[in-house]
């Protein structure tokens, strides 16, 4: 596609001039136009099937965010969403739950070997704040321990801008270095018999940063470290969950938590979230109160079961390493020709890519927002996602576009 091509975002931009007036900020969060490359995006979308997103104006774009995870086997997928409008005709919203609340805790603690029961939300924030309360509840302890710079929502204790937070909220949360064993021991040590909980996520994955899997002996190291001294273990899986590993993203390194948070790619973007225990917290799992208004509708639970079918029956989570791969290594080889300095980082399903001389991270954004004048979504700041409904094909056209926006680098850093 020549510059001729590149697209405009005339409708996005009246509704984003509508949307101000009435509405802080007009989008805020994390779908903020203000975390993307100004000038180069849609700030609305009309629709999506398979891969594939439109904005308002028209312009199509291979998608490499998937609503930030949510979307794991393609927008508007046939199984899923035959599976919740079979439930929608029935009921959705209801006074109880239905059939689904069961076989959906079914299917989880069936195909996910650390856990003995689940329980469901709607956001990823209600589920890691869940967690904290069950280990409180269980070890009768009020500190928690999570790494510095990780996400795991927006609730007091968490948010990352802590704008309208008492520090009171904050008072009980103490951090540790990612990865470094010896800096976790020292805050343990220093709130010795006071932590209740250590939530790690699935991997590093913090905004701005190059993603980090765990260090050789890392997970062990905080395995042990939990059972030496009564701590409860917490994976927050929200944004791993189901791209790396269906029985959880640690299954592979044969750790296992105590409990696992779920959200996002669980339901293909129906709104689920689920939290996951083993046997011994069930008792605290009952005596916490843990309740919202939609928490218990059939539609999202419908749609997770045939996710989770999909994924396992097609293979889904070897198709998206593969397909994550073959991206990868295009880019590699697009920036090693053109002489340009990359870093790609974490897992082929969840990547990221950086470039190094790029602390204010210009040439990311101009990449971006390069490839995304070209047909495909791609985020400057954030990890990018693969879905299984990428094919070869898909990702020979986007590599296409991330040439063309490597040799615009190019022309304005020179490497
Ligand atoms: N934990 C992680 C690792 C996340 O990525 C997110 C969402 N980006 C959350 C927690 C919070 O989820 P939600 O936005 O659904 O509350």
């Amino acid at each position: 596609m020549t510059r001729a091509h590149l697209y405009t975002f005339t409708r996005s931009e009246e509704l984003m001039d509508r949307a101000r007036k009435v509405i802080p900020s007009g989008i805020y969060g994390h779908q903020s136009p203000t975390m993307l490359t100004f000038g180069a995006y849609p700030k609305f979308l009309a629709r999506g099937q398979g891969c594939r997103i439109w904005d308002v104006d028209g312009n199509e774009y291979i998608d490499f965010m998937c609503s930030y995870g949510p979307i794991v086997l393609g927008h508007h997928h046939p199984k899923v969403e035959e599976a919740a409008m079979a439930q929608h005709a029935q009921a959705d919203c209801q006074n109880f739950p239905s059939e689904k609340w069961v076989e959906l805790a079914e299917l989880l603690v069936s195909i996910t070997p650390a856990a003995d029961w689940a329980v469901f939300a709607k956001n990823g924030s209600d589920v890691t704040s869940w967690a904290l309360a069950v280990a409180r509840a269980y070890t009768g302890r009020d500190k928690v321990i999570m790494a510095q710079g990780a996400y795991h929502g927006t609730h007091p204790w968490c948010v990352p801008i802590p704008t309208g937070i008492p520090a009171a909220e904050r008072a009980l949360v103490a951090t540790f270095q990612y990865n470094d064993l010896e800096s976790l021991k020292r805050v343990v040590a220093e709130n010795k018999g006071q932590v209740a909980a250590i939530i790690v996520n699935a991997f590093r994955h913090d905004l701005l940063h190059d993603e980090e899997m765990p260090a050789p002996g890392f997970l062990e190291g905080v395995r042990a470290l939990c059972d030496q001294e009564g701590i409860v273990l917490v994976i927050d899986d929200v944004r791993a969950g189901f791209r790396l590993n269906l029985g959880g993203s640690w299954e592979p390194y044969g750790v296992r938590p105590d409990l696992i948070c779920y959200c996002k790619a669980i339901a293909n973007g129906y709104p689920l979230a689920a939290g996951l225990g083993r046997e011994e917290l069930r008792r605290m799992a009952e005596s916490v109160f843990f309740t919202g208004s939609y928490w218990t509708a059939a539609v999202p639970m419908a749609a997770s079961i045939a996710t989770i079918n999909t994924l396992r029956e097609e293979d889904g989570i070897e198709h998206m390493r593969r397909m994550g791969q073959r991206f990868r290594d295009g880019m590699d080889q697009q920036a090693r020709s053109l002489g340009i300095e990359i870093t790609q980082s974490g897992p082929p399903a969840i990547p990221f890519l950086t470039f190094k001389k790029d602390a204010g991270f210009e040439r990311s954004r101009l990449f971006c927002g390069e490839a995304a004048r070209r047909g495909v979504f791609l985020h400057p700041h954030h990890n990018w996602f693969l879905m299984t409904a990428h094919t070869e094909r898909d990702i020979d056209q986007a590599l296409g576009a991330t040439d063309e926006a490597f040799k615009v680098v190019k022309e304005q850093f020179g490497g």
